[in-house]
């Protein structure tokens, strides 16, 4: 069993090092809270002092830390993790960030002899707890191939999707179709009230018709006819509206700097940022039926 450094145990961080551990591995962990450190360090982690001594004398290093200024510090410069890891470490991270910082902290560990990939994820926390996480994986062959083992470790489905960044890159594409897919199911069930259709009636029909999709099936934003999606609890996050304009920021980033045209994924971005602002910090994506029915 190898021996893990894990940094950034917020609400994925602390289930994905869960499954590390629960793995077998040694597990050394470190966060800017304190207390996420000691309620796994009962669990049989040890307590590393900082990022850089999380990183020493492990085999594998990963990371979990909200975007990418917070992994650029972590990783690089001379306080860095990738000026104290030994050589061969293999490093994953696996936060969501833009392509062009995640491109460039795997360029730097691999120039100092590291096997790393970008690795985000898809499932949220109920699966970083369980274990069933979708991991998108940029880099090298040979990087892909060290870091699988502990990835399969925290997820159910690995998909190497290319080289460095692509990880992140597919992850942005995913959710701008996720973005712009919900506001769409969530405006015609607006347009269908308003035309006198029952949303029951819509959604048998939409979901066995061509309007079906994941936002409509998996994750109705009105209450009834999916049990489990947030319109019957509230609208409580599920994946919170901040994090939605998060991803949809990192795609308009990423689009203008591609030059690729994304008209609809800029008004979800805008859509989103009112309602973000608007909203409670727990307030799920799919609330934003409110906004477009108000
Ligand atoms: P979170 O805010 O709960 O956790 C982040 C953790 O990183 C915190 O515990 C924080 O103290 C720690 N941290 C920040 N800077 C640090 C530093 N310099 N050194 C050590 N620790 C540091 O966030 P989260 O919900 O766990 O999300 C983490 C990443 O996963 C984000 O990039 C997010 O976009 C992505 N993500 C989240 C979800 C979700 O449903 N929450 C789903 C998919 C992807």
């Amino acid at each position: 069993m190898a021996q893990v450094g894990f940094i950034g145990l917020g609400n994925m961080g602390g289930g994905m090092a869960r499954n590390i551990l629960k793995a077998g591995h040694s597990l050394k962990v470190f966060d800017l809270n304190d207390q996420v450190v000691s309620e796994i360090c009962a669990e049989g982690a040890v307590a590393a002092t900082s990022a850089t001594d999380a990183a020493t004398d492990v085999d594998a290093v990963i990371t979990m830390l909200p975007a990418g200024k917070h992994v650029k510090s972590v990783y690089l410069g001379d306080g860095g993790l990738i000026a104290v890891a030994r050589s061969g470490t293999v490093m994953m991270d696996c936060s969501t960030i833009d392509v062009d910082s995640a491109r460039e902290v795997v360029a730097a560990a691999t120039d100092a002899g590291m096997r790393m990939v970008d690795a985000p994820v898809s499932g949220g926390v109920a699966a970083a707890a369980a274990g069933t996480l979708t991991f998108m994986v940029g880099g090298a062959e040979e990087a892909f191939a060290a870091a699988k083992p502990y990835l399969d470790d925290m997820g159910a489905n690995i998909i190497h999707a290319g080289k460095a960044g692509s990880g992140q890159a597919a992850k942005i594409c995913n959710n701008m179709m996720l973005g712009i897919q919900m506001i769409s199911v969530a405006e015609a069930f607006v347009l269908a009230e308003k035309l006198g259709l029952e949303a029951e009636k819509l959604f048998n029909i939409s979901s066995k018709a061509s309007g079906q999709c994941w936002s409509l099936t998996s994750y109705c934003p009105v209450p009834g006819p999916v049990p489990t999606s947030p319109a019957n609890n509230d609208y409580k996050a599920g994946f919170a509206a901040a994090m939605m304009l998060k991803d949809l920021r990192l795609a308009q980033e990423a689009a203008s700097s591609a030059g690729a045209e994304t008209p609809l994924g800029k008004m979800s971005r805008d859509l989103y940022e009112k309602f973000a602002a608007e909203s409670a910090d727990d307030m799920d994506f799919s609330g934003i039926i409110n906004m477009l029915r108000d």
